[in-house]
């Protein structure tokens, strides 16, 4: 086992993907050079947006104000003697993986959050994980643990995944944290979720009593965008491959939110005028383009605000892990 430690600061963790291990990309790895405008900042209150604005909201730019908040909190809490860190598990040589945990630790050592890095060959047994993670439950400078996934096959990532102290998880997807977000009293929330909730906020877009059909049902996505959504008292749909007639449900929505994996599933005139538009889905195409599950240019045309991909809700995704360590950091 190799474990290094940066004296600079954060973690790496796992999480893009779960649940669907080689079908889709993290976008938290990738740049965008798509053009786009920072919204002005919203509180989920006000009148529904009007149709044909078409705003394209800039995650990257919203990530970069995200992350200086959380520099700010680092530096608050290294003056008060508190160093947060996270352990990050990165087992086998997955490329995909190891750019993901890259970026993640990049953006780590940005705001000042030291991580503990452990990568393990893809020889390492089960025992020897759930070894390794009891000894991070109990290291007092390890306030989170991301285990990359998905793990190299025979190794059990569920059994591994729910030895983790659930203070410690960071990722949200243990149980006892999936039931306190859905009866309300959240600790942590997965990182796409909550970034599809800032960019919501962002976009100015009222919660409180719109329709809004979730295209999808992982636990990694679609099911806690749900409960954060129903907490803000949404009417939320949650649609799935067995979902009838989805355009019909995608044209009565005020938000669209689509966490599927298939480019091109929604396309521009299932979108009523003036809807939000948040797309989570990331697919490669065969000239190596890449692209959501929502038709961008057709949908712009009816949207009021609408994210792009790449660009819009991947640099959210790994600002919100900075978020749910600090968090883990402080008992928060
Ligand atoms: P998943 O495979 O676990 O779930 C996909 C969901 O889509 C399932 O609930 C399935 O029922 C539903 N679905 C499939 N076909 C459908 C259809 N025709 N109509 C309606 N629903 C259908 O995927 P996931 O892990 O939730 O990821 C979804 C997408 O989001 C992927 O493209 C993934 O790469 C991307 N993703 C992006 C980020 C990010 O940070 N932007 C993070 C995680 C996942």
């Amino acid at each position: 086992m190799i474990t290094r430690v940066s004296s600079a600061a954060a973690i790496g963790a796992r999480g893009e993907g779960l649940g669907r291990a080689g079908k889709g990309l993290c976008p938290l790895c990738v740049g965008s050079d798509i053009s786009a405008e920072v919204t002005q900042a919203g509180t989920g209150q006000g009148d529904l947006p009007q149709a044909g604005a078409g705003r394209v909201l800039d995650g990257k730019a919203i990530a970069v104000t995200v992350r200086a908040e959380a520099a700010k909190r680092v530096a608050a809490l290294r003056q008060a003697g508190i160093v947060p860190g996270l352990a990050v598990v990165l087992v086998g040589d997955d490329p995909a993986s190891q750019v993901y945990v890259r970026n993640k630790t990049r953006a780590c050592d940005e705001v000042g959050l030291v991580h503990f890095d452990h990568r393990l060959p893809a020889t390492t047994t089960q025992s020897e994980l759930e070894a390794l993670v009891d000894r991070l439950n109990a290291d007092p400078r390890v306030h989170g643990i991301l285990v990359q996934l998905p793990l190299p096959a025979g190794l059990d990532s569920a059994a591994l995944l729910a030895r983790i102290d659930p203070r410690k998880d960071v990722d949200g997807l243990l149980p006892e944290n999936i039931g306190r977000l859905w009866s309300g009293a959240p600790r942590f929330v997965p990182c796409t979720p909550l970034g599809v909730m800032r960019l919501l906020g962002e976009a100015g877009t009222p919660l409180s009593g719109a329709h809004a059909v979730v295209i999808g049902r992982s636990a990694l996505v679609g099911k806690p965008v749900a409960a954060l959504l129903i907490a803000q008292n949404a009417t939320v749909t949650l649609c799935h491959s067995h979902t009838r007639d989805l355009p019909s449900l995608v044209r009565s929505a005020d938000i669209v939110i689509a966490a599927v994996g298939k480019p091109g599933l929604v396309v521009g005139d299932w979108i009523k005028p003036g809807a939000t538009v948040i797309d989570v889905g990331i697919n490669r195409l065969p000239d190596g383009r890449l692209v959501g599950d929502v038709d961008f240019e057709g949908a712009r045309q009816r949207a009021a605000a609408i994210t792009p991909v790449p660009g819009g809700v991947g640099p959210l995704t790994i600002a919100m892990l900075l978020h749910n360590t600090l968090a883990a950091a402080t008992g928060t």
